[in-house]
């Protein structure tokens, strides 16, 4: 298959391999900032297929696993009254709030639907005038522009019984954050491939130069991230620190204009909490005041609240690349798929969850 096969393909995956072993002199700590990139590292087992010298740690790209808690907990309270039809995607329904998650409502009688676009959230709402439908509207920049064009949309029509429950983020804030630390080891980022289609790379630029740090752009087959990785140590072992695109048949600097143009209508830029790392200024989308109608937050009047993380959860030095999953005392033992303690091992991005499907053999003893 064109795009698929030959970026699988083990003989290249080998080459690059072996090319990047010649060319390193030193150790180097490189973040995939995606989930869907940690899980192909860990499906393909990559990590054991690069030299030593090189140490992958994973990053916050996972959307189900940065979703705060207390957002986590407003869905359970909308989704718990009996007018309202809760539509999300399916990831969200396992991920713990701090008492509860969707599917023990659902179980509980809740109307609860899981879709796989927020345009069936809103024939959804079309089709049941007496409900209030509230669509789950979670991610990164990739899935901000579908869920814009929903409420764009339910504005055009006068939907009066359609809001959303707002928790988008953006990924740089998070990797200026990462970098600010003076805990950071990461010397060399592999950008996501899928958030870069929607907005190019651009912005990843002063990142690059302000903290003179390599970035690449890349994308999610084995061979994809095994030549952003080749590209980073040529960078790193050269003394160079630029943006480069691995990406190139899915991403241009420039991005996709019409995505960020639907994006730039329905939302605006606000501080943004993110599970398990804390506020992260500028970090995340909210909806316009021309969309307060279809906030749920607004619609539905909550408040704020506050509340902690279970302290045996170490998703937070995990989130940032201090520590790897296996590093989790819980991982494995409390912490399973069945019965996860926190978001990364729920969701299909999460970091626990891949190293629990793919390298479970690697669990301490
Ligand atoms: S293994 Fe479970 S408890 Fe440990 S960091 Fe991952 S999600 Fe949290």
């Amino acid at each position: 298959m064109k795009y698929l096969d030959e970026y699988r393909d083990q003989r290249i995956a080998r080459l690059l391999a072996d090319e990047i072993a010649r060319r390193i002199t030193r150790d180097w700590v490189l973040m995939e900032i995606c989930g869907g990139q940690t899980h192909t590292i860990m499906r393909y087992g990559l990590d054991e297929l690069l030299p030593p010298a090189v140490q992958l740690v994973h990053g916050p790209g996972c959307p189900v696993c940065v979703t705060p808690l207390e957002t986590v907990d407003m869905a359970i309270a909308i989704a718990s009254q009996p007018d309202v039809t809760f539509v999300s995607y399916g990831d969200m329904l396992r991920v713990p709030g701090s008492r509860s998650d969707l599917f023990r409502v659902k179980a509980a009688g809740g109307d609860i639907r899981i879709v796989y676009s927020p345009a069936e959230a809103v024939k959804i709402a079309r089709a049941s005038p007496g409900r209030r439908v509230v669509f789950f509207a979670i991610g990164f920049e990739t899935t901000a522009p579908a869920n814009a064009m929903a409420a764009w949309q339910a504005k055009r029509e006068g939907l009066k019984n359609f809001s959303m429950l707002v928790s988008h983020v953006l990924v740089p804030p998070a990797i200026r954050l990462l970098l600010r630390s003076p805990r950071n080891r990461v010397q060399g980022f592999i950008a996501p491939g899928h958030v870069c289609t929607v907005v190019g790379y651009r912005e990843y630029e002063s990142l690059a130069r302000e903290f003179h740090v390599p970035i690449v752009v890349g994308g999610f087959e084995p061979v994809d991230l095994l030549e952003a990785i080749s590209m980073l140590v040529a960078q790193l072992e050269t003394g160079r620190a630029e943006v480069e695109n691995q990406y190139a048949r899915s991403v241009s600097y420039e991005g996709n204009l019409p995505a960020q143009r639907i994006m730039e209508e329905v939302y605006e830029v606000c501080d943004r909490k993110w599970r398990g790392i804390g506020p992260i200024p500028g970090s995340g989308l909210r909806l316009r005041a021309e969309f307060a109608p279809f906030d749920a937050e607004k619609v539905f009047e909550l408040g704020e609240t506050c509340v902690e993380e279970p302290a045996e959860c170490i998703s937070a030095e995990v989130l940032q690349g201090l520590k790897k999953p296996v590093d989790c005392p819980a991982f494995g033992r409390r912490c399973t798929p069945d019965n996860p303690l926190g978001a990364p091992m729920v969701s299909a991005e999460g970091a626990c969850a891949a190293y629990y499907q793919y390298r479970r053999h690697a669990m301490p003893s």
